[in-house]
């Protein structure tokens, strides 16, 4: 269910792995999973033959317990031992649902190491703190903390009708609900409203706050909202991001289908009839 604290903290922590230790292992959008079935399970230090030099990083804790990645500064390659695989990301269905929540934290936290191992300002290497989480430039000094980017998605209704947009980008034919990033100078209710009448020309009344849900995958944080409009009124589609829209109703909306996602908790909500 939405809104769900995943267990994961990404505080600073000096530690080294045990043996059981989640080993979170990405390249590129892919990560390294157990299992030949469709079911997946993320592998321990002990399962992972890390290359020479490649030290473990850890990337805080799980339920009170050490989670380490390889070195995200690292280019070397993990090899693969028999039963292990590299999968796209959107691999969550394969696993229960709180480890796919870590698998997009971790995620989250190794990409912004990846894309952060030069300073913005001066162009110098940055080096992990030895005492919080965070990125120091070797040359200039400047500190670069983990990277959010907040957003927000709105279960928008009418009735019996939940509105849904495919965008130009996405797999094309997959419907999810309106949503954006939050812009500089924006109230998270503003940019509700303001992503509503850029992507489908409605206006919305009854604009809810619901909760918040971190989103590893895009490095969000999400802000879920319910609001109401009106069914009949014309809409009118960003051509450069959404292909199409439609309401649909609650007998015929197919389940979400990404568990961890908050667009498929707001859909079950819908569903229950709690709007
Ligand atoms: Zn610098």
């Amino acid at each position: 269910m939405l809104l769900m604290d995943t267990g994961f903290s990404p505080a600073y922590l000096p530690a080294e792995p045990r043996q059981d230790s989640l080993l979170f292992c990405f390249r590129q959008n892919e990560c390294l999973l157990m299992g030949d079935g469709e079911e997946k399970t993320i592998p321990r230090f002990a399962d992972i033959a890390l290359p020479a030099g490649v030290k473990p990083f850890c990337l805080g804790q799980v339920d009170g317990r050490p989670v380490f990645c390889p070195d995200p500064f690292s280019d070397a390659e993990i090899p693969l031992a028999p039963g292990q695989s590299w999968c796209k990301l959107r691999i969550s269905k394969a696993l229960p649902l709180p480890e796919a929540a870590w698998l997009y934290t971790a995620w989250h936290l190794w990409s912004w190491y990846r894309r952060t191992r030069h300073c913005g300002v001066c162009g110098g290497l940055t080096r992990p703190s030895a005492h919080e989480r965070s990125l120091r430039c070797e040359t200039c000094g400047q500190m670069f903390y983990p990277a959010i980017s907040p957003a927000v998605i709105v279960a928008i209704t009418s009735g019996d009708y939940l509105l849904q947009v495919s965008t130009t980008y996405g797999e094309p034919g997959r419907f999810s609900l309106v949503a954006g990033y939050v812009e500089p100078g924006e109230t998270l209710e503003h940019a509700v409203r303001r992503e509503a009448m850029e992507e489908v020309g409605l206006t919305l009344r009854n604009v809810e706050y619901l909760g918040d849900q971190p989103w590893g995958f895009s490095g969000t944080l999400m802000f879920a909202f319910h609001a109401t409009a009106d069914k009949d009124a014309p809409l009118k589609l960003q051509e450069s991001e959404i292909a199409a829209a439609r309401w649909i109703h609650r007998r015929e909306l197919p389940p979400g289908d990404n568990p961890v996602s908050v667009s498929c908790s707001l859909i079950e909500r819908f569903l229950s009839g709690e709007w």
